[in-house]
């Protein structure tokens, strides 16, 4: 049994979401495009589910979040994919018209929705995936979205993480549980493993669910791959003062259940009961498909300034793929949603307009939103650090300066003008002869480029 589509997205998660969108945008006829993802629900905004879905009050739930909502962009519910296709399509004959309107009125056209199904194997020289329920699917193009998925401790030798309140987070499932768990948990403890994205943004989650948080992580300090220990200074006091305690420069050994039937986190200084924990120790993307039939780097799908993988007929997006960071001379993987809906966007219109697609021009973008405050950072926080603001108040940033030029910016409690500032003056790489005298001028230096 097999279905066949002219262009395939595998992976329904956020760069899945925003492909489907730019191949609407620039003409894809009914029925052409499948998107085929093991979640049961139709593209989501992934971030939402570390920060609004687990409020206590008003939490944000599907269907407010589908993609693309988080560029501002339409809202593409399961609705929206029976629906759209592109409208000149529709309008050629109006014979033909009135029989596609049939078709997708009882679901046989628009885009195809593969939801709730696992593909199990991929073969690129016959251009075909099999699901886990045993379906054949042929693509002329395929798009690989699967993303990643999280680090479990038992990779890392620890044992006992299968217990009913560790909790980690990827989708929505994971979400659910978090959610669960917390409301059960209120007035208790929780530890959070990992001081990444995952960590503060959970920590920051549980806190405000009205739960005592206890982080543990092995660096020195928190968000140790991008903060500087001055920056990471000042959201751990942040942290501090909303009560939460820091265990770093620890890495667990394994849990226990005390008499009292809470968890004992094991193999730190004290032992610490916990009502649940939440693990964030990082990611792997999902390459096991096209291990031996792709090549690979930096742990993901290497592609060109295209997008485009050692198969010409495939295409790798978001957090899985490797692609040439132009601005910095190298291949990276990125594991940030705004990548992941660029990449997916100029992918789609390689595909569609390849004379009129030049390389992807790509300037990082990770940000991050934690209780009241809020950060955003453009670039690569390589070379040397000059910090200016107020590490007291609300607002205070960082440049990072490589072999004379600015190549990195990072700034807590902007305005959206002074983010699009450093944003640009990052774009431009500019030269910096005098660290101090960038100092001095601090954000000023960004808004006068
Ligand atoms: P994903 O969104 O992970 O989608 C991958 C999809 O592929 C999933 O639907 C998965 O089920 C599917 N899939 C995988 N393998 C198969 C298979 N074999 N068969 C079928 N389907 C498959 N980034 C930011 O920049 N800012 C943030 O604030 C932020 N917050 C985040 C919060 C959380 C909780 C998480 C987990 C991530 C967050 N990120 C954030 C990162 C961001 O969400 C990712 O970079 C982004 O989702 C990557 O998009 P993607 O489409 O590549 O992968
Ligand atoms: P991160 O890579 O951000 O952080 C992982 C953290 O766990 C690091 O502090 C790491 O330390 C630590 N760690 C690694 N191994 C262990 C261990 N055995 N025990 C204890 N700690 C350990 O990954 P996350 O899990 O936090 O995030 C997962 C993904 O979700 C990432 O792709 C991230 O980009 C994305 N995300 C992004 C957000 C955003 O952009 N705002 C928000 C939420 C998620 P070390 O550095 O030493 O390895």
């Amino acid at each position: 049994m097999g279905r066949a589509f002219v262009y395939v997205i595998l992976g329904g998660g956020v760069a899945a979401g925003y492909a489907a969108l730019e191949f609407t945008k620039r003409g894809v006829a009914p029925g052409e495009l499948c998107i085929i993802s093991q979640e049961p629900v139709a593209p989501y905004e992934r971030p939402a589910l570390s920060k609004g879905y687990l409020l206590p009050e008003s939490a944000a739930r599907l269907p407010s979040f589908h993609t693309c909502v988080g560029a501002n962009e339409e809202r593409l519910t399961p609705k929206w994919y029976k629906e759209h296709v592109k409208s000149s399509y529709l309008s050629i004959i109006p014979f033909l018209n009135l029989i596609i309107h049939f078709l997708k009125w009882h679901n046989f056209l628009g885009i195809e929705l593969v939801l709730g199904t696992r593909v199990k194997s991929a073969d690129v020289r016959r251009q075909t995936l099999l699901t886990a329920a045993g379906e054949t699917i042929s693509y002329k193009i395929l798009i690989v979205a699967t993303g990643a998925r999280a680090l479990k401790l038992e990779e890392f030798g620890v044992s006992g993480s299968d217990a009913e309140n560790v909790c980690y987070l990827r989708d929505l499932a994971d979400a659910n549980r978090i959610a669960d768990v917390m409301q059960s948990s209120v007035g208790g403890n929780a530890v959070v493993i990992g001081g990444g994205y995952i960590g503060m943004e959970c920590a920051a989650s549980l806190v405000i669910n009205k739960i005592n948080v206890t982080m543990v992580f092995p660096e020195a300090h928190c968000m140790a791959r991008l903060f500087t220990p001055k920056i990471a200074s000042y959201y751990e006091d942040y942290y501090t003062s909303k009560g939460v305690k820091f265990i770093k420069g620890t890495v667990l050994s394994s849990f226990d259940i005390d008499s009292s039937g809470k968890l004992l986190i094991l193999g730190m200084e004290v032992d610490c009961p916990a009502d649940m924990v939440v693990v964030g120790i990082g990611i792997r993307p999902n390459t096991s498909l096209f291990e031996g039939q792709l090549t690979l780097e930096k742990g993901g799908i290497k592609v060109n300034g295209r997008l485009q993988s050692s198969n010409s007929s495939i295409y790798a997006v978001g957090d899985v793929a490797a692609f040439p960071l132009k601005i910095f001379g190298e291949i990276r993987r990125l594991e940030h949603v705004d990548s992941a809906r660029k990449s997916a966007r100029h992918a789609v219109s390689a595909i569609m307009e390849p004379d009129k697609t030049g390389e992807f021009n790509y300037l990082p973008f990770f940000y991050s939103r934690i209780f009241a405050l809020s950060w955003q950072f453009y670039g690569d926080n390589a070379g040397e650090v000059v910090h200016y603001g107020d590490f007291s108040g609300n607002t205070f940033g960082a440049y990072w300066v490589s072999k004379g030029h600015l190549v990195g910016s990072f700034l807590e409690g902007g305005t959206k003008e002074e983010y699009e500032a450093i944003a640009k003056a990052t774009s431009l790489k500019p030269a910096i002869e005098d660290l101090a005298e960038l100092e001095r001028q601090g954000l000023g230096f960004a808004l006068a480029v």
